[in-house]
């Protein structure tokens, strides 16, 4: 697969997250809850991904119903609905991994790179679009250093020095270098839930892909650690096209420049963060964004 020629060792790292406010939602409030974003993401981009069509089922589960959807290059892209509307699966499709269930028609394409995800090989697809997922999954019997370049060997890549480097390079990216350099030996289950998420995000950036896909990938976490994946998106942000699922709308309006609302397998509404959150198109965005169901 052809790579394309966005710098990613750049430090031009971004500001910490936007400002977003979500007034607290309840059956009680105003029509379109009043949400402040003070959004620096407005700029135009290419599309990277473009989603065509797309309808799958498992067995007789229609779980994603005729979805069109354009990802911007080196933007945020959050997909937020209630649960069981689709959002995993469709974030799932763009790396293969829905592939792993058993029973899975698929119709419709994903155009990456001019190529259909669905039709190439899923390997080499995977070192391009890697995925973050729900629970920080660091292989348990490796060293921090080697979960870091864990995918880098498995595709053959054995230069000493350059996983070094890459380690390095990786953790930094992911702002866990300076809690982890003295200790890269040690067992990555030694550390706490956030640090390992940060790692298996530092893992995922060692094979130098375009896209991460993270299916909540702070759900799991604390506070601060959650603050700390939140500003990770946002550092990312100007070399990688990061797609997030969240059940966490202020999370999709702090990180995200482009929201997907999706709702019973359809993609509802699908725009920028600040116009979805404060002036929805469609009733049923502007009731689940205030809390009427979800
Ligand atoms: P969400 O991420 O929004 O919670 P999912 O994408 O996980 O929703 O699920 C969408 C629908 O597809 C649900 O009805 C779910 O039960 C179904 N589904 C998801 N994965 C599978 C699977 N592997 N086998 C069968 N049904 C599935």
């Amino acid at each position: 697969m052809e790579q394309n020629n966005i710098p990613k060792d750049s430090t031009a790292a971004a500001k910490p997250a936007d400002t977003a406010a979500i007034t607290a939602a309840s059956s009680s409030a105003p029509a379109v809850v009043p949400i402040q974003i003070q959004s620096k993401h407005d700029k135009m981009s290419t599309t990277i991904i473009e989603v065509k069509d797309l309808n799958i089922y498992f067995g007789a589960t229609h779980a994603i119903k005729g979805v069109n959807m354009a990802i911007k290059q080196n933007s945020v892209t959050s997909i937020i609905g209630p649960s069981g509307c689709g959002k995993s699966t469709l974030l799932r499709t763009l790396n293969r991994m829905h592939e792993i269930s058993g029973g899975v028609t698929i119709t419709g394409s994903v155009i990456y790179e001019g190529n259909d995800i669905l039709t190439t090989d899923a390997t080499e697809l995977r070192k391009r679009i890697g995925m973050v997922f729900q629970k920080p999954n660091p292989f348990p019997s490796m060293s921090i250093q080697e979960n870091v370049v864990a995918g880098l060997r498995y595709t053959g890549v054995h230069s000493s020095s350059f996983l070094r480097e890459t380690t390095e390079k990786c953790l930094i990216k992911a702002g866990l270098w300076e809690e982890v350099h003295d200790r890269l030996k040690e067992p990555a289950i030694k550390l706490s839930g956030g640090q390992q998420q940060r790692l298996c995000i530092a893992r995922a950036l060692a094979v130098n892909p375009d896209v991460l896909l993270m299916d909540e990938p702070a759900s799991a976490l604390d506070p601060i650690s959650t603050a700390k994946i939140e500003e990770l998106i946002f550092e990312l942000q100007p070399n990688y096209t990061i797609v997030i699922v969240t059940h966490n709308m202020q999370q999709a309006a702090r990180v995200s420049s482009e929201t997907a609302f999706m709702y019973l397998g359809q993609l509802i509404e699908f725009g920028k963060t600040k116009d979805v959150f404060s002036n929805p198109k469609h009733k049923q965005t502007e009731s689940y964004i205030t809390g009427r169901f979800g």
